[in-house]
């Protein structure tokens, strides 16, 4: 079971930066306000995210690591040659195969908390009661310890280090109620706190994209057709060096969607000429029926039922704002 695991893992665990989104996504889940991420040696060394959110039972916990078998493979030697398995509900079962990890948590109200930890492919998890205020940490060291084909494949502590960054800033910017933190080898790097009016929403986005795209943005929020479009759209003047400024959500969930990333640049070229980097963080919200947003879990990708209509929608309404304002 360990080794369908460590298989999994290779699809959902890449680098640093997967570990994190991954915990990030389960500290939301759990409903926390807060959250705090630490990491030392760009995540390879030491991820470590404590939240306060509602905690895992003590029965729940072997679950939670639990693992899912496949019959598909036999050998660890396979594991690079697999393209894709199912993998879902199994981040944290992939992610203790591949590293040392440790868990411990409480709940609100229980008169103790418990703590986890598995270690590779052969530990089994152990339980033991710990100190925890309301919610989990979970700490996950040494990434890629025993899988040596995949820590090769690793780059340099400042580049997963950016990988990393940008995915904690993706969900800054996708859950302004929730507070963010993260420190690199003890050097804080992002401290956002709760954000509930747009005057703060705006602070948290000076912070994460950078002062000067929050002096050149304009801040939109047209609704059609029950599709609603939000956000920050930056000023054609923009610097262009903020190349890879693009954020988009639809419902909440980062997107980088190929409809999607059309219907921007086609506007942008439209009105004024070319789409060279457009810089914009933008949030789509329609009903949930109207998407499918688990085409792949981490590539990205969405499935809208009439694409046709959301591309005119945000083709048409970034244009006129876009014309409004051309120079
Ligand atoms: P999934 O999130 O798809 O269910 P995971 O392997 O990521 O699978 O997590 C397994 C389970 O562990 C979750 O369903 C949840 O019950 C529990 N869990 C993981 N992280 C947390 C957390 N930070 N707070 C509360 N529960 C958690
Ligand atoms: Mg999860």
């Amino acid at each position: 079971p360990r080794l369908a695991n460590q298989i999994a893992a290779g699809e959902v665990v890449e680098r640093p930066a997967s570990v994190v989104k991954e915990l990030l996504e389960n500290s939301l889940d759990a409903g926390a306000r807060r959250i705090e991420l630490e990491i030392e040696d760009g995540g390879v060394k030491l991820i470590r995210v404590r939240d306060d959110g509602e905690g895992i039972a003590h029965d729940d916990l072997p679950l939670a690591l639990s693992r899912h078998a496949t019959s598909k493979i036999s050998v660890l030697e396979d594991l690079e040659s697999v393209a894709s398995l199912g993998f879902r509900g199994e981040a944290l079962a992939s992610i203790s195969s591949v590293s040392r990890l440790s868990l411990s948590t409480a709940r609100e109200g229980s008169d103790s908390g418990w703590s986890a930890r598995s270690e590779g492919r052969d530990m089994e998890a152990v339980l033991a009661p710990v100190a925890h205020p309301r919610g989990t940490t979970v700490e996950v060291r040494d990434l890629f310890f025993n899988t040596p084909a995949r820590r090769k494949f690793l780059r340099t502590e400042k580049t997963e280090f950016n990988h990393l960054d940008e995915v904690v800033k993706r969900q800054a910017l996708s859950r302004y109620d929730v507070g963010f933190s993260l420190r690199h080898n003890g050097r804080a790097i992002h401290s956002l706190k709760p954000a509930d009016n747009q005057l703060e929403q705006e602070r948290r986005l000076a912070a994460v994209c950078g002062p000067a795209f929050m002096e050149q943005a304009l801040y939109i929020d047209r609704e059609a057709m029950g599709l609603r479009l939000w956000g920050w759209v930056a000023l054609p003047s923009f610097s262009r060096s903020q190349a890879d400024l693009q954020h988009f959500y639809v419902n909440g969930r980062y997107v980088r969607d190929r409809l999607v990333v059309h219907a921007v640049r086609q506007a942008y070229r439209d009105v004024l000429f070319h789409g060279r980097h457009p810089a914009f963080v933008l949030y789509l919200e329609l009903a949930p029926a109207s998407v499918d947003v688990n085409v792949h879990p981490t590539k990205h990708e969405v499935r809208f039922r009439d694409g046709r209509t959301v591309h005119d929608f945000i083709f048409r309404t970034l244009h006129k704002v876009l014309a409004d304002v051309r120079p």
